[in-house]
């Protein structure tokens, strides 16, 4: 007789679970206001340039990684203004501040311990640290990314995008966490659409891209050049397979027309 009870409290349990799970499967999706569900730059096209020609770099200078990093963010310009501006934004040029130590103070504020980059929305910037190890290789494919990615969160503001998801980290933790990986996803995906556009370009092989999608922790393991990026970025910036899945459809479609997560299953941005 006992173990046909266990048995049924054992059912009675397993479908209580599976009765739960089911429902969250099936929970609807926040309703996301439609500047992020239908913002008109999905419909936008490919973004605006095939080239971006990198200077070289031959001395491992700070001046001349400066020099390589602003050449970056030429190519994004040119590859960006023309989608904002079909899409019916105003165009603008964040501004790119180059630190060379964590604490040092850049228009976002303090720099974080951790960060390899940040976007400052209030003053319209990007702070990008080079530390040494950077100096000496600032062409690897993941300094790149990352500034593309910081770029990302320009577009999101230019379209309203940042601004919307901001008012989602006012409710719940799980909501917060669900809108901000979201957002870093959409970035994510957006580096990828730009690195996927010039890529004919760079002359670079496709094993340096596998290589970057394969790494672990986002982009972060640039511990081959003793860079850590974005740490303990899970909850937030969501888990590495799914930070590959959105940089991979960017990339694909050279365009943020891949880059809608506000309408992905929540399996797409956890
Ligand atoms: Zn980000």
């Amino acid at each position: 007789m006992r173990i046909p009870r266990l048995a049924l409290m054992a059912g009675a349990v397993a479908s209580l679970l599976f009765a739960g799970t089911a429902h969250a499967a099936t929970a609807p999706a926040p309703a996301f206001k439609p500047v992020l569900t239908k913002n008109p730059l999905y419909k936008a096209g490919k973004l605006g340039t095939r080239t971006c020609d990198e200077p070289p770099v031959n001395n491992g200078t700070v001046e001349e990684a400066e020099v390589y990093f602003s050449s970056v963010m030429d190519c994004l310009k040119q590859a960006w203004a023309p989608v904002v501006k079909k899409a019916g934004f105003r165009f603008s040029t964040p501004k790119l501040t180059v630190i060379t130590k964590v604490g040092t103070k850049t228009p976002c504020g303090k720099f974080q311990e951790g960060s390899q980059a940040e976007y400052c929305p209030k003053s319209n910037s990007i702070a990008f640290l080079l530390s040494p190890d950077i100096v000496e290789e600032p062409r690897n494919l993941a300094l790149m990314a990352v500034l593309a990615h910081e770029y990302g969160h320009h577009i999101q503001q230019l379209t309203g995008i940042l601004k919307a998801s901001d008012s989602l980290y006012r409710t719940t933790e799980a909501r917060a966490l669900d809108a901000s990986r979201r957002s870093e996803l959409q970035a994510e995906c957006m580096s990828g659409a730009f690195v996927g556009r010039v890529w004919g370009s760079l002359g670079r092989s496709s094993a340096e891209w596998d290589a970057l999608l394969n790494s672990t922790h986002n982009w972060l393991n640039l511990s081959s050049i003793g860079v850590k990026v974005r740490s303990g970025a899970d909850e937030t910036h969501g888990k590495d397979s799914n930070v590959a899945y959105w940089a991979k459809r960017g990339f694909k479609a050279q365009s943020a027309s891949a880059c809608n997560t506000w309408t992905a299953p929540k399996a797409k941005v956890l």
